[in-house]
């Protein structure tokens, strides 16, 4: 195909491999031009431009730069190259505060971006910083590290995108409905979207099911069913109803850490309420976990317009633990994965880390594994599906499917260029390099 805006010369083209565009018919093109970190030209027009740099792909597949939609860079940064799922034993963790100072949260942030470079992530969500974590044990969370985002965003230091939630709350724990309502009432500071997006909330509704603190209609093994995490009065239930209404009112998005089906539920009532009376937000609301969301719920969250960004690598850690507290039958329906993607639910696969990996290969791998133990056939198509979760779904997700997620002429050049084509079947997505990363038309890693 041949297409191109208008001017007759490029800052760069990449040429010579297999560029899969991932637009709406899946367009395969061979080169493609960049004017300005924009995509000027697809095909035999972007060839015929003049430009001041070429990248060869020498038969390598590109694909849209990957967006992981769930990742706790200032922590993964502080921690890494510790994961909590890994081969570093329990004694050897992290713990205690892993950021004091402005250069250590700098430090922190610029190692997540240079790993996040090497692994072709070239836009992330970190899902929950602000007031709440002021005093948190990691340092990771509070309103330092924002000020920190905002500094190095200022300076152009960054090489991923961000959209940034803000946290009125605890991470992973309580949070009240005086500090949330506080907390909503601060704009969130002035940025450039397209590098640093604050567009809403992140609120913690329940725990994990392997720790028997997801919110459960059916009672984990010790007779419990969890419980809200919201505090404030009457009861966690209406301040938790109460500060998703606080949210809508100010245009926010909301993810909201859900895991059971109860606060899947109660979030649900308030969303498909909310839905009526206000505009949806640039991004659409969504759970983040879900995995004991029902076929019912799916469809629902689909209904509406909002979505679900998921951790199939999680899933694949905590199978055996969480049988624990569910029992096998219930198992058998956790972790939804096939009927979200078929659903008209957004639905994002997401690591995060640093819980998993960040590594999006073993993500998609595991999620493979869990659609194909749902019946699924290792095919291009299914591993197209999959790829799009980390790219075209992700940017629908931030609200910002007109200028990224895709390699279209009018979206930004983020690419990343794989040895090998990623959907042909039969072979774990682990074994296939990143040889380089792109963001805005600039390259952010190049191996060797
Ligand atoms: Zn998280």
């Amino acid at each position: 195909m041949t297409q191109s805006l208008h001017g007759d010369d490029a800052d760069l083209i990449i040429r010579g491999g297999r560029i899969r565009t991932l637009d709406p018919s899946d367009t395969i093109t061979e080169s493609l031009a960049v004017r300005d970190g924009v995509i000027v030209a697809l095909g035999a027009e972007a060839e015929a431009l003049d430009s001041r740099a070429v990248i060869e792909l020498d038969g390598r597949t590109a694909i849209p730069g990957i967006n992981d939609a769930h990742l706790h860079a200032a922590w993964l940064g502080a921690r890494w190259p510790h994961l909590f799922f890994s081969d570093t034993p329990p004694e050897e963790q992290p713990s205690g505060r892993l950021v004091s100072t402005s250069e250590e949260r700098r430090s922190a942030l610029r190692r997540a971006w240079a790993l996040l470079a090497e692994l072709g992530i070239t836009s992330y969500t970190e899902p929950g910083i602000g007031p709440g974590e002021d005093d948190g044990e990691t340092g990771c969370f509070g309103s330092d590290m924002l000020d920190t985002y905002l500094e190095l965003h200022r300076e152009r230091a960054q090489t991923s995108r961000v959209t940034l939630l803000r946290l009125f709350g605890t991470i992973d724990g309580e949070s009240t409905l005086d500090d949330f309502e506080r907390g909503v009432r601060i704009p969130a500071p002035p940025s450039d979207p397209r590098w640093l997006a604050i567009p809403g909330v992140k609120i913690f509704a329940d725990g994990i099911p392997p720790m028997a603190t997801a919110w459960v209609d059916e009672p984990y093994a010790d007779g419990t069913t969890g419980g809200l995490l919201t505090r404030g009065e009457p009861d966690a239930r209406t301040a938790f109803r109460r500060m998703l209404e606080l949210a809508s009112a100010r245009g926010l998005q909301i993810a909201v850490h859900a895991t059971g089906d109860r606060s899947i539920a109660e979030f649900l009532s308030v969303l498909e309420g909310l839905h009526a009376q206000h505009p949806t937000p640039s991004g659409p609301h969504y759970v983040v976990h879900g995995d004991l969301a029902t076929t019912e719920q799916i469809a629902r969250m689909g209904r509406i317009g909002a979505g679900f960004a998921v951790q199939p690598l999680i899933a694949a850690h905590t199978h055996s633990w969480a049988a624990m507290q569910l029992g096998e039958a219930r198992l058998a329906s956790a972790w939804p994965l096939a009927e979200m993607l078929t659903s008209d639910a957004l639905t994002t696969i997401t690591s995060d880390s640093p819980v998993a990996s960040p590594d999006w290969r073993l993500g998609l791998d595991a999620s493979l594994a869990l659609l194909t133990a749902a019946g699924a056939t290792d095919d291009a198509g299914t591993r197209n599906r999959l790829l799009r979760s980390v790219t075209v779904d992700p940017a629908r997700q931030d609200g910002a499917s007109t200028w990224k997620g895709s390699l279209a002429i009018g979206m930004v050049a983020d690419v990343t260029v794989l040895d090998e084509d990623p959907l042909t079947p039969g072979r774990d997505l682990a074994t296939i390099g990143v040889a380089r990363t792109i963001v805005d038309g600039r390259t952010v890693f190049s191996r060797g």
